[in-house]
């Protein structure tokens, strides 16, 4: 067992970021765990990507004509399963999204692997590999080790290993698998894009996010008038989109978006779980107005009021009227 195997991920014909960040993260450790790196792309056109994983460090790529060009994670499972057995990389990567969610750890199941899923950070000490991943909410991170494993199966967190920027020189194959096990288990019906969205809270620089404590639906027109008049985008935490309060896109957060831009967050009713926290506490000037003193929103805050959102709501509505 040696090197480092890539299943790819693309989308509608188009790489996703994932796999080439995945590329970044196995050059990380290759000098310390060896290589191959080999990069595997799944397609019915597999070819046509194979050219964008050509990447520095990148010593194969292994093309799979599996006759579709959708994600089907049976298929996934099976190709990675006889590749595997073929090659016989001594780590696995997948990228920790919703594809690669859906097959890495049955990979793992089936080839006896040691399996991390979320890994952030990636280590070879005395050439074994360590996987550095949260737990507990995010609450605490933690080591993994994989002793006596002779294959791992990992899932890369996206957005955390850089990509390489230069070209590789790898060399192209193509590869038979048979998924005659796996044909008709599943059926593609469409694939239908995410509705489109006039906010990107990305890209804004002033943002009023609102939490459970505005405590009621009936509520929320008068939180997005204000933020109107404030020149402010309209964002929340994620009870608020799970309640269908609001569209998925104002979601701020672990999984929603990160407030990349901003320069001031005005967060009204939020507790500050670690998981709201992951997309807004790098923001410079943060706001927090909680009624409860001991609220971790305090701890990110540069400004803080235990107070009721509701006084503070209508002294805004008064002043910004
Ligand atoms: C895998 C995973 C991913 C997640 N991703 C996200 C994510 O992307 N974004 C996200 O936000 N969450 C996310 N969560 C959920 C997260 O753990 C919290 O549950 C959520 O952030 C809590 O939202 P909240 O602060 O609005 O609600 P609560 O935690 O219920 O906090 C409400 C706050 O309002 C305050 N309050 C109540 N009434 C008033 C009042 N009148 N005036 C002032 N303050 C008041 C309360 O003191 C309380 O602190 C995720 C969870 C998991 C497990």
């Amino acid at each position: 067992m040696s090197g480092i195997l890539i299943i790819a991920e693309h989308i509608q014909g188009e790489l996703r970021d994932i796999s080439l960040e995945m590329i970044g993260a196995a050059n990380s450790i290759k000098e310390a765990y060896g290589g191959p790196v080999s990069v595997a792309v799944i397609s019915d056109d597999p070819t046509s990507l194979a050219e964008q994983v050509n990447l520095q460090g990148v010593d194969d790529i292994v093309t799979v004509d599996v006759g579709v060009s959708h994600f089907d994670a049976a298929i996934y499972e099976e190709v990675a399963c006889q590749l595997g057995a073929e090659l016989k990389p001594g780590l696995i990567l997948f990228g920790h999204t919703v594809n690669g969610m859906a097959c890495s750890a049955a990979v793992a199941a089936r080839l006896g692997s040691g399996f991390a899923s979320d890994v952030f950070g990636l280590q070879v000490i005395d050439g074994e590999l360590l996987a550095t991943r949260s737990a507990y909410g995010n609450k605490v991170n933690m080591e993994v080790e994989f002793g006596g494993k002779g294959v791992v199966t990992l899932a890369l967190r996206g957005a955390t290993f850089e990509a390489p920027e230069d070209k590789g020189s790898a060399t192209v194959t193509a590869r038979d698998v048979d998924l005659s096990i796996v044909t008709g288990i599943s059926r593609h019906v469409e694939y239908q894009e995410a509705p489109p969205s006039d906010i990107d809270i990305s890209k804004a620089e002033f943002i009023m996010s609102i939490g459970r404590g505005i405590q009621d639906q009936e509520n929320l027109p008068r939180f997005a008038e204000l933020a109107e008049r404030l020149g402010a985008t309209f964002g929340c935490s994620r009870p608020i989109v799970d309640s269908g309060w609001l569209p998925k896109p104002h979601q701020v957060g672990q999984s929603g978006k990160v407030a990349t831009d901003c320069k001031l967050y005005l967060a009204l009713g939020i507790s500050g779980a670690v998981q709201h926290l992951f997309g807004m506490k790098h923001v410079d000037t943060i706001i927090a107005v909680n009624t409860d003193p001991n609220a971790p929103i305090f701890n990110v805050a540069t400004y803080g009021a235990t107070i009721d959102l509701f006084e503070l709501t209508e002294a805004l509505e008064r002043q910004f009227n």
